[in-house]
Formats: C-alpha cells, structure tokens, sequence
C-alpha cells in the first residue's frame, strides 16, 4: 500500500474534499454518501495529476491502484472491464478544484471494442446503439487522446453519411456506424503512424492521460488566467461506470437547474434529450425538450428528478445545476455544483432561500456582492429589433448610451444645455474633458484600456464608456470617425453599449433599470410595479445598512451630485473637490490671478471670486443639511488653469515670424506659464503648499464658507462643515496654514452673533504624512486617506502616464495582480495607511479616520477599510448603494469567517 492513495472510490469521499478529488469528484462522493443514484465509479486525485504533469509519467503506485479499483467496480457491478460477455464500459472524466465548465476533457464509454459492441447488440437487443456507442467511443479517443483535428473527422463524417444517402448520424444504419468508425479509424492511423490500440487497458491509461494533459490546454490556460485560478492546482479525473441516454426511447440525457440561473424564478428549469448522450444537449444537434415535456414523457424519471433537486437543494442550501441521464426510465444523476448565475438571480435567489427558512439575511448578504448591484444598476438596451453594429471596443463601464457623436468636450457641454444628448467620441481623454464627459451620455475612446482615463473616470461617473476601439479612426479636427468604409460625422447618432463594448449606428431603445428607479427614489419597493429584483435589492440593502459599522459619504462637487448622493443613501460629503469650481467657464478668474501684477489687483480678482464659490457651497451644504461636508482646499498644480506650453510656444514664434503683433496679455500669459511650468507638476506647487505661497486663496475659501453657512443657517437649515488641507508632509505645514484658516474664520465670524465648530483636518496622501500621521494628528481634527496620491507616490506611478503606457504590459505578465488604482494594494500602500491609522489612534482613541480617493467604492478595498476600524469611506454618488452593500458584506464575511480572521 502506498503512503498516499491517489485513487478514492467515490463512497470515501465528501464535498469538503474539491482540494484533492476536484468540484467534480468531490460532489459525486457527496452524492453519494446521501444515496442519490449515482453510477458508481472512483476518483484519481489532484496529486497524481500534478505528480504526472511535473514528471511526464503516470506516477507508479498509479497503474495498480487503478487496477485495483477497477476491480472493485466489477465487483459491485457484476461486469468486467473489457469482457464481450458481461462488459462494464466507463467515462473518464476531467474535473479540477474550480469549476472551469467544458476547458478540459471528457471521454465516454471506454472498455469499447468490436467485440464488446457486438456483444451489447444482443444483449440489448438494439445493435444501433451498440455501434453507436462504439462510433462516439472511436470520435472521442480520437479527438482527446490522439489530437485529430476535428474538421478533419467532420470532413469524414460527411462523406460517409453522403455515401449512405442520409443527413445525419442519427439516420445511419448499423452498417453506416460500422462504416463511419472504421474510417476514423484509418484517419487517427494514417495521423499518428500507428496501429489503432485493441487494449481497453491501454484506451483508459491513455484517456487518463489526455485529460491530465487538458490542465494544460490552451483554452484552460486562458480561462485560468481571467477567473484567477493558480495553474499549479491540477485536475483529477474521475472514473464513471457508463449509463446510456443513448439506449433506447425511455432514455435520454439533460441539464437542469433548481431555479432559473438567468432570472431568478423560482422553480426547475431545464433541457432534456432523449436517445442522447453526454454533451448533446448543450452541442444543440436537435432541438432539447422543456422539463415540462419531459414530465409528459418520462414521468417516473421526472418525479425522481424533482426529488433529487429538492435533495440537493436543501442539502447545499443553494441554486444547484445537475447534469442526469436517463436510462430505460430509470434517473441517474452524473453531477452537480452550486450554478452560476446572472445579478439579477443572485439576489432574487438569496432572498427566496431566506424566505424558505434555508438561509439567514447574513448569508444571502455574503452571496450577492456589489459588483452584481452595479450590473443590475445599469440601463440596457432592447436588441429585439434590427440594429447594425460598427465596432468592438473595450467594454470599459456598463451601460447603454444613445446621443449624437461629438468630437469636442466644449461642443459636447453646449450641445448638451441646449438639450441634446451627445456621445463624446475622442482618440484618448484627458483632465481637460471632464466638461464634456460629465455633459454627456456615454464616451466612446479609440485608444487606452480599462485602466485608461476615460475608464477610470467614466466608471466613476456611472457612466458609460467603450475604450480602446481601434478599428474606428477618429478626427477630431474634421469632427468625424470613420470604421471601414462608413464615416460618421458629427451631430449622427450612435448607440454604445458598454456591457459588450458594441457600438451601433443609430439610435436603440433602451429599457431603464428597475433598481436603479428604486434607489433614485423614483420606485416604490413595496408598490405593485416593484420588480421581484427591486424587492430583493431593497431587503438585502436593508439588511446590510443594518449591519455595517463603516459610514458611506460621497464625493460632491456640485450641489446635483449632492442631491443624488443623499438620496442614494450618503450620509455626507467626504470630498468637495473646490478646484472643480474653478474649471470651465470660470478658468479665466484663476489665470487673472496668476497674471495679476500686484497683490491688490490679485485680491480685487479673489474678490470677484467669493461670491461664486460661496454659491457652491451653500448648495451642497443645502443638499447636506445635518450631514458633514468636507471641503477640500484647492489642489491641484496651477499649470492646470493655463494654456498648454508647448502650443502656446508654437503659437509665439509662429506670430513672431509673421511679425503678427502679439498683445501684452498674451505676453504676460506666455511669461506665466514659463515661470511656472514645472517637469513633475505632480510634485510641485499644489495643495498645502500652494496656500503657504498664496495665503489669499485659501482665505478666500474658508471666507466663502462661512459666509455660505450663515446663510444655509438663516435658510433653517443645519451646515456641518469640515475643512481638508490636501497634500501635508510635515506637521509643521498644517500647523502654519491651520493657524492663518482659524484667524479667518473668527475674523468672518465677528459682529455675526454666530458660532460654527469648523474642523480642520489634514488628508493622508504623501508616504511621509502616513508615516509621521502620530506627529500630525496634533494639529488635525482628523484625517482623511487620498488613496489616489497615496498610490501614486508610493509607487512611483503617474497615474495618467502608465496607465497608458506599461501598466496594461504588467497585468498581462502578472507582474501585477490587478491595477492599484482600482483596488487598494493592501501590502504596500495598505500597510502605509495601517500605519498612519495606529498612530492616529494611538493618539486618539477615536480619532476620525476616512477615505476619499477611488478605492472608496471599490469592494475589496472596502473590506480592507472596515477591517482597519476606519470612520468611513466616500465616494462617486452611483457608487453609494454599492459601498453601502459591501461596507455590510464585510461585517458578515469577517464574523463567518471567525474571530481570528476578522481580526486581521
Ligand atoms: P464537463 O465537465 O465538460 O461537463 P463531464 O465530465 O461532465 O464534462 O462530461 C461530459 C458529458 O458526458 C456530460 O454531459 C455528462 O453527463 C456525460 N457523462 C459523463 N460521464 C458519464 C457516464 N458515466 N455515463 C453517462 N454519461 C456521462
Ligand atoms: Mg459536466
Ligand atoms: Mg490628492
């Protein structure tokens, strides 16, 4: 006996076993012990599949135990392998760890041979199905075991059932079968340049063999490789004693699921063949029978069938998929797993087992997650009709959007108020387009992934976009895209749909999404329009509200964004990014500011600008009232608000040739954005710094909000403000600015009769501020993570910059298991921020601790965030259910998961 047995009959094992015996084997074994009718067989583990792929041989012990396990299937099934008189005919079948649905490689009815196949022709009394048993035994071995090309046995195929005169193989005589092998015969020999094996033996060793080489296969490679599946894992191969749906007329096979795996509906729901066999269900040879058809036909078989998905379902207390056969009306069930299925089934599912007494809330919120609402949060469009496609991009952000093709974001943002709905089509986005995105119903890019500005933003947004379309060429100087031979120019109609990263011509219908109605407001979940779904969504989002310690605030701009956010459930801002304000239009008073020649008319130019951002403020504070609102002192590098240096340096010397006379405006500008144009404006003057160099700045903002909080406050409502220093290093920066902030505060205050407790607080997002954030939290009321920066400078990445160039290059080789600035890099920038949190806390016990950057809304970063003990996180208003959701997922998963993990 070896130390290890690397074969197990399937009465050993259990469904906790998938490490070793796979999905497959282990819920066979599963099945088994609880009496379900199953074709008894035996499981060859994992191990010995590893064993076989690291040495190129079948491991030693492994032929015997085999052996001796084949055996004992003859035993307790009467039949011998390989014996004409009483044959037993076996599947091997392919089976790993994770389900990787039809990427490896199945092969039935092994132990044929001529003589075997004429011996179950009169012991079945129906030589049709012996030979064609024996025909689908030769087509398999030769696919699977030695490589024949599969165009080249179709090739075959149609000449034999031309020279027989009929159309398919069903319609073949015993001699056409007889035929039809022999054929495929001679093709795998004159291939291989071997005789064709007459050993069942040997076909099963062989058989064994080609699904361990399966782990292998490219297809299972690249399916590993998307799902995150290690490729060191193996599969183990499970062998079956054979059942025939192929037999007779009261025989059959099919697929069934306990419920609807696309809707949710309650109920069975299936496809079933009769006189078929293994995948001819799902190839679609001829057309399946409902489950109700079946019930007509093998009613016997049927009410088993209903009995065991009952079984399975309460035993696993979850959606199961089946695959059965049925032989001579008796049921045999061949597998099961827990099924996939669509977001919309997840959660109808979840709640219908709660409601049955099957599962708890806390389990139906683990099963559903938040990337499912997000899909379910998306309109769609109705394909019913005609529609012509003209691309495929990258599907970048869900969603379906119709308007008018656009090439310019300033066009975009007129067109749109003056009420058209536009698709903004540029070759790449940048900073600059953020007018003509946010104005628009969809972005459709030729360049960039995923990750790609565009992406990044539009998902933000809740927006949808389509990146990296490469076959259309966009010009944005005639304003038009051409694909092929057809253009499209401006002010035509497209239609994207960034679920399948399809773009059409002309305008679809799009059906809106029923959850999102509801979490606008706009639908009732107890109303009688309510969807199943919409019912769902709103008792698990309940449940997880209920639940959750971390708080969820958004990110805000504007007063709408605000309105939007509160009613999808924020409760405040955690970012009022004020530079925003200064975009657009409005640009002209900062470049004014930067131009202005002295500091009087710098502060005659501040003061024209007061009034206006004290009219943002009192609208999101408005739209906020008795919630925080955390306005962010503005950030970024002032280069941002002047014209390009390298056009405007073109633009010079061009008008200097022509000697054009250029005006002491455009002198002064061009002198500007010399003097400030920097190599890293990343790292240069922005944020805490740019305060320190123009105190007037930040003086004016905390005036405006003050001023804006007398004023919601003598509206009667109830302002809760919060200032944000971006970008501190050094405790001493704070200290400094904090000190000018609280004088003007008080200074606006006085002769006002009127007292507001505005905390000042410092975000995290330089590497030097989370490691002195002990030392800094003296001066800071609390903090707030900018994990944006944060992973920028701890990486050395600018984000704008790899995104585009090398990032996608590192996912592709894994040198990077996902891209950081879409879910937080828990050991690197993860630990900087553990770090900043126990000195923060170390100082105070509970000092108030957020997030802001993106991976405020990004599901796995969440769970790391809540595992922290931090106060809250914030982000996009369309990103609030979803945060809300997963903020109560990770209480659920962390006490599922016991103490001692959930105290990591
Ligand atoms: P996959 O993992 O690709 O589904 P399977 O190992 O499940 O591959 O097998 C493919 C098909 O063969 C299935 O439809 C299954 O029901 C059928 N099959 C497998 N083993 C047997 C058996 N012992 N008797 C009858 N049919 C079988
Ligand atoms: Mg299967
Ligand atoms: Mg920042």
């Amino acid at each position: 006996m070896p130390a290890t047995p690397l074969v197990y009959p399937f009465t050993f094992g259990d469904r906790s076993m998938a490490d070793l015996l796979g999905g497959k084997g282990a819920n066979l074994s599963e099945m088994t012990r609880m009496g379900l009718p199953v074709p008894p067989g035996f499981t060859i583990t994992t191990q010995a599949c590893r064993e076989f792929l690291a040495s190129g041989v079948i491991p030693s012990s492994l032929t015997g135990e085999i052996e001796s396990a084949l055996r004992e299937l003859e035993k307790m099934l009467d039949k011998k392998f390989g014996d004409p008189k009483n044959p037993l005919l076996v599947s091997v079948r392919s089976g790993a760890k994770f389900s990787m649905p039809g990427m490896m490689e199945t092969v039935l009815n092994v132990g044929m041979t001529p003589e075997v196949a004429e011996s179950l022709a009169k012991q079945t009394g129906d030589a049709k199905f012996a030979w064609d048993s024996y025909r689908r035994f030769i087509d398999m071995f030769g696919r699977i075991v030695c490589d024949i090309p599969p165009a080249d046995f179709k090739k075959i195929e149609a000449r034999i059932l031309e020279s027989h005169s009929v159309n398919s193989i069903q319609a073949l005589t015993v001699d056409g079968l007889k035929a039809l092998s022999q054929a495929l015969i001679r093709e795998i020999e004159a291939q291989t340049g071997k005789d064709f094996p007459t050993d069942p033996r040997q076909h099963l060793i062989s058989s064994v063999e080609a699904v361990f080489h399966s782990w292998n296969s490219e297809r299972a490679q690249i399916y590993r490789q998307r799902e995150r599946i290690p490729s060191d894992l193996g599969t183990a191969v499970n062998i079956q004693s054979m059942v025939f749906g192929n037999l007779s007329d009261d025989s059959g096979t099919g697929v069934a699921f306990t419920r609807n795996p696309a809707t949710g509906e309650n109920g069975s729901y299936g496809d079933y063949l009769d006189r078929a066999q293994g995948e001819d269900v799902v190839a679609g040879i001829r057309n399946t029978m409902t489950l109700v058809e079946m019930n007509e036909r093998e009613p016997k078989a049927f009410q088993e069938l209903e009995r065991v998905m009952s079984l399975l379902e309460n035993h696993y207390r979850d959606l199961c998929d089946i695959e059965f056969t049925v032989e001579r009306g008796k049921l045999w069930i061949l597998q099961t797993r827990v099924g996939k299925r669509t977001a919309e089934a997840a959660f109808r599912v979840a709640l219908q087992l709660v409601d049955e007494g099957k599962i708890s809330m806390d389990e139906a919120l683990s099963r559903i997650s938040g990337e499912q609402l997000g899909h379910l949060m998306f309109p769609q469009f109705d394909l019913a009709g005609q529609v012509t496609e003209i691309a495929r991009g990258i599907p970048a952000s869900a969603g379906a959007a119709v308007g008018e093709v656009v090439f310019d974001s300033r066009r975009a943002f007129d067109l749109a108020r003056a009420g058209h709905k536009v698709i903004l089509v540029r070759r790449e986005t940048s900073p600059d387009d953020l007018v003509g995105m946010v104005a628009s119903e969809g972005i459709l890019t030729s360049r960039g992934g995923k990750t790609s500005h565009a992406a990044v933003v539009a998902r933000g947004m809740g927006k949808t976009a389509i990146c990296g379309t490469e076959s259309i060429s966009v010009d944005e100087r005639a304003n038009l895209f051409t694909v092929g031979a057809l253009t499209v120019y401006e002010g035509e109609v497209i239609s994207i749909d960034g679920t399948s990263g399809i773009v059409y011509l002309g305008a679809l219908p799009t059906i809106a999404s029923p959850v999102t109605a509801y979490l606008e407001g706009k639908l009732d979940a107890n109303s009688s329009q309510a969807t199943p779904v919409v019912k769902a969504v709103d008792r698990i989002l309940q449940h997880a509200d209920a639940s959750r310690v971390l708080r969820v605030r958004t990110n805000a701009d504007t007063p709408e964004d605000a309105v939007r956010a509160r009613i999808l459930g924020a409760e405040g801002v955690g970012l009022c990014r004020t530079e925003h304000m200064f975009l657009g239009p409005r640009r002209a008073y900062v470049e004014s500011l930067i131009l202005a020649e002295n500091e009087e008319a710098q502060r005659g130019i501040i003061a024209e600008m007061e009034p206006l951002q004290r009219g943002d403020f009192v609208g999101i504070m408005m739209a906020m009232s008795g919630l925080p609102v955390t306005i962010r002192l503005l950030d970024p590098p002032l280069h941002e608000f002047l014209p390009n240096i390298a056009e405007l340096s073109a633009e010079m010397a061009r008008a200097e040739a022509l000697r054009e006379e250029i005006s002491p405006r455009q002198q002064a500008v061009f002198a500007a954005v010399k003097r400030l144009h920097e190599s890293n404006p990343m790292l240069g003057l922005r944020g805490v710094r740019l305060g320190i160099l123009i105190p007037e700045l930040f003086k004016m903002q905390v005036r405006a909000l003050v001023h804006a909080c007398l004023e919601v406050r003598k509206l009667g409502h109830n302002p809760m403000p919060e200032i944000m220093v971006p970008l501190v290093a050094t405790q001493r920066e704070l200290l400094y600015l904090r000190k000018t902030l609280e004088e003007e505060i008080a200074h606006t205050l006085t002769g006002t009769g009127q007292h507001f407790d505005i905390p000042i607080g410092s975000m995290i997002e330089t590497p030097r501020a989370a490691m002195t954030a002990g030392k800094i939290a003296d001066h800071a009321d609390f903090f707030s993570f900018g994990t944006n920066d944060l992973t920028q400078m701890t990486w050395a990445f600018s984000r704008d910059d790899v995104e585009s160039s090398f990032l996608p290059r590192y996912l592709d080789l894994e040198l990077l298991p996902f891209n950081p600035f879409e879910s937080l890099d828990q050991d690197g920038v993860g630990l900087l921020v553990r770090i900043a949190t126990e000195q923060a806390r170390a100082h105070t016990s509970d000092f108030k601790i957020g997030v802001c950057g993106e991976h405020g809304g990004d599901p796995r970063s969440i769970h790391f965030f809540h595992s922290l003990h931090l106060d809250y996180v914030s982000c996009s208003p369309f990103r609030v259910p979803i945060a809300r959701l997963e903020s109560g997922r990770a209480v659920v998963l962390a006490n599922m998961a016991g103490p001692a993990s959930s105290s990591t």
